[in-house]
């Protein structure tokens, strides 16, 4: 039996206003050719100037991820010639990364875990191929955008860990706000390193198989590679270093090409580009600007509102989820009725098909109203659905959308009343059971009335209304 040994390489595009080495917009989308200028299109004789913002985040990154962060860091030319590769060589970091060493914990089956880091450096995204019907196009809008690498050293054992370990880093990139870590539209992309050894061997000759959008794509193809290592070893074959591709239809990878080694780049330092000098205090500045990350989060969330671990955990597996929480709760000052309403309806309503990610369509301050809509009886839970619907991506307040649906439930005592007395006479043997002692018939004698009223009754209402009327006939 093999053990498997994954390393991973991370490219994620930062979320900066505009591109590393010239003013386009660094935006997903958009018409092809659209963002782009002679610097990002690789025109000779142009000059890069160099946006510190991209330098800020990566620094912030290393800081998060306990890396040591270069005092002086360098930029190389890695030389290839690719068409989606404007000026046949990427500007990247070689030998003088910015940020060195560190390590990331992430949590697998209740375990704390943790993978170390070797380096991450900055440098520029290439274009995009596009290939159909026989035709390729080149998209240069992605052409320099800023790209961060995150190396991981080989400590990895198994697709479930690659996973779990790339969820919680995803998780603190997007914490920091260095990057909105959407992998179906290629801002986070992982490669794979992968070998197999028998237990305490050394090990084994590596392959890689690059730019996985999914977590998915990363599982399934570990699991693919790891049965064709194992298989060509069985049959007395060797492993060869090499570069592989995977096809996510097909569930298929390919060797693409014989793996590069370093010296295959010719790189050579970037005459165009000063190195990058950081002082002590700019180290400390940035530091001191990283926003808080999930564990300080859910400590504030159970020590001082009061939530369950459980509520806070999942609060905080993503930040737009825990940033919506905050700002509904600092409104309506019931966290746990606030959190309930964010697990149970919003979370499924901003589940994206397909997508590990929740798109969120409501601001704090439309939730914290829909929920005192609730909770002052103006609308019943189910209502709040049909509101949640209405204002969801929209510019409509929820009160707003209450009275335009006409949604603003029946407290009127006298209407309710004549509406329970026809439920309790359609009713007759529950009601003889709840007046003989039996509380369980209640609910069922509350959900005819809400169904005969259209959900628009205050249920609370309803019960007290069924026990007085049956307490006193
Ligand atoms: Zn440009
Ligand atoms: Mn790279």
């Amino acid at each position: 039996m093999y053990e498997m040994t994954l390393g991973l390489e991370i490219h994620c595009e930062l979320k900066t206003e505009s591109k590393i080495f010239c003013g386009c917009r660094n935006e997903f989308g958009g018409e092809p050719n659209t963002h782009c200028c002679p610097v990002c299109s690789g025109f000779p004789g142009v000059m890069p100037v160099l946006n510190e913002k991209a330098v800020e985040y990566t620094v912030r990154t290393g800081l998060a991820l306990n890396c040591e962060i270069s005092r002086y860091s360098k930029w190389d030319r890695k030389n290839y010639f690719y068409p989606d590769l404007p000026k046949a060589w990427q500007t990247s970091q070689y030998d003088l990364p910015l940020c060195k060493g560190g390590f990331v914990e992430y949590e697998l089956d209740g375990k704390i875990k943790t993978v170390r880091i070797n380096r991450i450096h900055l440098e520029e995204d290439a274009g995009k191929l596009l290939h159909e019907g026989g035709v390729s196009r080149i998209d240069y809008n992605r052409s320099g955008v800023p790209l961060m690498e995150i190396v991981t050293e080989p400590d990895l054992h198994s697709e479930a860990e690659a996973v779990a370990f790339l969820d919680g880093l995803k998780s603190v990139l997007k914490y920091i706000g260095v990057s909105d870590v959407k992998m179906q539209e290629g801002s986070l992309r992982c490669d794979v390193n992968l070998s197999v050894a028998k237990p305490g061997q050394k090990l084994g000759t590596r392959t890689e198989t690059k730019n996985l959008n999914s977590f998915s794509a990363v599982k399934r193809s570990i699991l693919f590679e790891y049965d064709r290592q194992c298989g060509v070893l069985n049959a007395g074959g060797t492993i060869t270093q090499e570069t592989r591709r995977w096809d996510d239809n097909k569930s298929v990878g390919y060797s693409m090409r014989g793996k590069e080694d370093a010296h295959d780049y010719r790189y050579f330092p970037e005459p165009d580009l000063m190195p990058v000098v950081l002082s002590g205090e700019k180290i400390e500045e940035i530091r001191k600007a990283i926003p808080r990350l999930k564990k300080e989060r859910i400590a504030i969330y159970t020590e001082k509102l009061g939530l369950p671990l459980y509520d806070a955990r999942i609060l905080t597996a993503d930040k737009d989820i825990a940033d919506l929480f905050e700002g509904t709760a600092a409104v309506f000052k019931n966290p746990k009725k606030a959190s309930n309403y964010i697990m149970s309806e919003i979370m499924r309503k901003g589940k994206r098909e397909g997508s590990e990610d929740v798109e969120i369509g409501v601001s704090p301050a439309a939730l914290a109203e829909i929920l005192t809509l609730i909770d002052s009886g103006v609308i019943s839970l189910a209502a709040s659905k049909d509101v949640l619907d209405a204002v969801w991506n929209g510019a409509e307040s929820p009160l707003a959308a209450v009275e335009r649906l006409g949604l603003r439930q029946n407290s009127d005592s006298g209407e309710l009343e004549s509406a329970v007395k026809e439920v309790i006479a359609a009713n007759a043997s529950a009601a003889e059971q709840y007046k003989a002692g039996n509380q369980k018939v209640a609910a069922f004698l509350v959900g005819q009335v809400m169904k005969a009223t259209k959900g628009k009754s205050n249920p609370k209402l309803v019960g007290e209304l069924i026990e007085k009327l049956l307490k006193t006939n």
